[in-house]
């Protein structure tokens, strides 16, 4: 260590400080580059050495942009073809049996993992932590023979020297790596990933050794799976990991960097550790401060303080931010300045929103504006504050006048807020509202319904496009949609359906759509961010006071009902699903804007009721996805999550049916909170896991409507009558046939009606057998 006064410009012996960094960028491209170039070449319409070219002037870009802009540390490796997990087991070869036998080159391997290729199912595909980003599943078995044979994180390296640029090459940690792979189907009982780690750390090792000799002087390990609850044995893992690997002699200095909330427990056993830097997330995990400054073992570290949030939009309050890093002065040997988690999940660069309200935009931070924030935030620890005055200074001015500045309060909504009383988030008793639903309705046993999109055809696609570009009036958009509607609603009436739905033909996206006709968001031209493999979102920016200023479905709902006897569903997306699909405002509780969201969809739900409709479907397939990394703030997400949706669907009749759905199999953790949202009917996905969650529901005591999906729509596959009855008749066997719905695992939207058409009459015929035998 060396004895500089100035902590920022510290760093343990022999390496160079790592002053101002940023734990990892956008590699999509600013224009959605990779999307299209992977299109192309999965399309066949482009050869392998075309999407390389495409693939390296991303990265070239990157790394030139990160640099020029100031930053005094660079990541690498940050770029991705598709998953930086599925990176890494291909790095390591943990290729299952079945993907080697498919005899592809080694890209189309690579591909065949992530997307699957004719008989060969790709790998599972889930969630990436609490983030909207989905990464790609490692199967590993007790036979799985780690062994270094790619060289991504090295000729990246290389790449990037040859510009003049030394990067600091990012992995995703061991630990992590093997918490977040599963046993795979061929592995013995009782086999956990965990049990490879040092076969793994072996090929860590050497990898470490070969950036070593490439010249990398930093390497970044990712371990955000440390700000979970970790059990004794995980703990210790992290100890062998973390003291071996630093025990090597050929290795660059070790950043391990734990993000999206405090690493809690791990926090000492990594600290007493030979790494040389430990990155923290200041943000997400700011509750880990004091455990941090007592920490003596950090005495000889760098710690990468993450103060700029990497999650969200807003421009940092600087002046909290060098508060933050001046509070850790005396805490750690060097302390460096970065964004609090990989910029993965912002858009590129704000500067482009050319029809962004410019007052709004002057509020706001992507990638590149993080960068700079960085970037000034190391000027100001290195030089002293008054170097940079003028610069905080204005900061500061804009933050103020984000915080005056008219539309984010909205005395209505405030003062709506502040009378709320427990009883408008609690509807009638059940049963009460069964029986009147049953006289209301007067559905057959098995209903059979779908979740609420149909196929988006080109001709929808189109007049969408036309009305935007204005080559189309709102009337001409109007009578096209009633057309599909028209088309869909005699389509299901025709294959026999019981409870119909428009098509949602209107709807971009579940959550733009609202975001669009709700006062409070702002949407983006170019705000895309990666959500997995080619596939982006564009989250709507919630900057104010949520309010409906018009109802939103309830004419689309409105004419469908009117083609019909049958009862349709109206669809809306549920509160917690349309701020974990949003940035979301900063300057209060999550739980006040899900309640101030919560009042708007209970608007339009009275209003589909006062317009006819007897069933709403309340969409919150995010309500898993928001919970907390650490048990002890579950309780807390859940209460509020359950009172939005009940303040959302409380509003109307006993006989008015509410019905919600889940795009995930997995009920573990929100099992209770299920139960508690106290809608008439759930439907879940289903299908991939043979019915297994209805068990789990009944065995938390679940006792209304269920809706297991019987037609996995992820796949093109067209299930037979005699499949989707045998599922059926696994469902009736975990719960009584009075409570279950047919229906599909999700919307069907990315489905072609060649498939969707087949795919539901068999559905009906097979609810029709099994509800003869009831
Ligand atoms: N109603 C939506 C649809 O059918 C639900 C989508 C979802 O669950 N993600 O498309
Ligand atoms: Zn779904």
């Amino acid at each position: 260590m060396s004895h500089n006064e100035n902590p920022f410009d510290a760093s343990p012996a022999g390496h160079p400080p790592i002053g101002a960094t940023v734990l990892g960028y956008p590699r999509i491209g600013p224009r959605r580059e990779l999307k299209r170039a992977l299109e192309r070449y999965w399309a066949g319409r482009s050869t392998e050495d075309e999407l390389h070219a495409t693939g390296r002037r991303l990265r070239e870009r990157t790394w030139l942009e990160l640099r020029d802009a100031g930053l005094d540390s660079v990541p690498g490796n940050t770029f991705s073809y598709y998953d930086q997990v599925l990176d890494t087991a291909v790095l390591f070869d943990a290729v299952p049996e079945r993907f080697r036998a498919a005899g592809l080159s080694e890209l189309d391997t690579y591909f065949a993992m992530a997307r699957g290729v004719a008989g060969v199912p790709p790998l599972e595909l889930t969630k990436w932590f609490d983030t909207n980003y989905h990464h790609l599943v490692p199967e590993l078995a007790e036979h799985t023979r780690f062994a270094l044979v790619g060289d991504k994180p090295v000729a990246e390296y290389r790449q990037a020297a040859a510009l003049g640029v030394r990067t600091r090459p990012v992995l995703l940690g061991p630990v992590s790596f093997l918490l977040l792979a599963k046993p795979s189907p061929a592995a013995r009982p009782g086999f956990t990933p965990l049990d490879l780690l040092e076969p793994l750390l072996a090929c860590y090792g050497e990898l470490l050794a070969r950036l070593r000799a490439a010249g990398a002087s930093w390497v970044q390990l990712d371990e955000p799976a440390l700000v979970a609850d970790r059990s004794p044995a995980e703990i210790a893992a992290v100890r062998t990991a973390y003291a071996w690997l630093s025990g090597r002699t050929e290795r660059p200095a070790l950043l391990v960097a734990g993000y999206y909330g405090e690493l809690g427990e791990a926090l000492d056993p990594l600290a007493r550790t030979g790494i040389e830097a430990l990155g923290v997330d200041l943000v997400a995990g700011r509750a880990g401060l004091n455990r941090l400054v007592a920490t003596p073992a950090l005495r000889d570290k760098t710690l990468v303080a993450g103060v700029v949030d990497g999650r969200n939009v807003w421009r940092t309050d600087l002046d909290a931010a060098l508060a933050t890093c001046a509070t850790l002065f005396g805490t750690a040997g060097a302390v460096a300045v970065s964004t609090s988690c990989p910029l993965l999940h912002v858009p590129y660069d704000v500067t482009v929103e050319s029809t962004m309200d410019a007052r709004l935009r002057s509020w706001l931070a992507f990638a590149r504006q993080k960068v700079d924030e960085v970037v000034l935030l190391g000027r100001a620890l290195r030089h002293g504050p008054d170097r940079v005055a003028g610069e905080l200074a204005e900061v500061r001015a804009t933050r103020q006048d984000r915080a005056g500045a008219p539309g984010l309060r909205d005395d209505r909504v405030r003062a709506r807020l502040a009378a709320l009383r427990p009883e408008d988030a609690r509807r009638g008793p059940y049963p009460r509202r069964a029986a009147a639903q049953r006289a209301a309705l007067r559905l057959p046993a098995l209903p059979t319904t779908t979740i609420g999109s149909f196929p988006q055809t080109d001709a929808v696609r189109r007049a969408r496009a036309a009305l935007r570009a204005g080559q189309l009036d709102p009337a001409g958009y109007r009578e096209r949609m009633r057309a599909e509607i028209t088309r869909v609603v005699r389509l299901q009436e025709e294959i026999g359906l019981d409870v119909l739905v428009h098509g949602e033909p209107e709807r971009n996206d579940m959550v733009q759509y609202f975001a669009e006709r709700l006062a409070g968001f702002a949407t983006t031209e170019l705000g895309w961010v990666q959500s997995y493999g080619s596939r982006c979102v564009r989250p709507p920016i919630l900057f104010g006071d949520v309010s409906r200023p018009a109802p939103m479905t309830v004419s689309w709902a409105g004419f469908a009902q009117s083609l019909t006897p049958r009862p349709v569903k109206g669809m809306l997306t549920g509160p917690v699903t349309i701020l974990a699909w949003s940035f979301v405002r900063d300057d209060q509780p999550l739980a006040t804007t899900a309640r101030q969201v919560a009042l708007a969809i209970r608007d339009e739900v009275r209003d589909l009721e006062a317009a006819g409709i007897r069933v709403v479907q309340v969409d919150e397939p995010a309500l898993r996805e928001l919970l907390p990394p650490r048990k002890r703030h579950r309780r807390d997400y859940l209460d509020w999550a359950v009172t939005a949706f009940r303040l959302a669907t409380s509003g109307v009749a006993d006989s008015t049916q509410i019905h919600t759905h889940m795009c995930y199999s997995e009920f573990g953790d929100v099992l209770d909170a299920i139960d508690g949202i106290d809608a008439d009917v759930t439907s879940v996905e289903a299908a991939r896991s043979g019915m297994a969650v209805l068990a789990d529901l009944a065995s938390a005591g679940f006792a209304r409507q269920v809706g297991p999906g019987v037609y996995d729509i992820h796949s093109p596959r067209v299930p037979d009558v005699a499949e989707i009855a045998e599922l059926l008749r696994a469902a009736v066997r975990a719960v009584p046939g009075e409570r279950l719905w047919v229906n599909p695992d999700c919307g069907l939207k990315t489905r072609s009606y060649d498939q969707v058409e087949p795919a539901l009459r068999n559905l009906v015929a097979a609810a029709g057998q099994v509800r003869a035998d009831l």
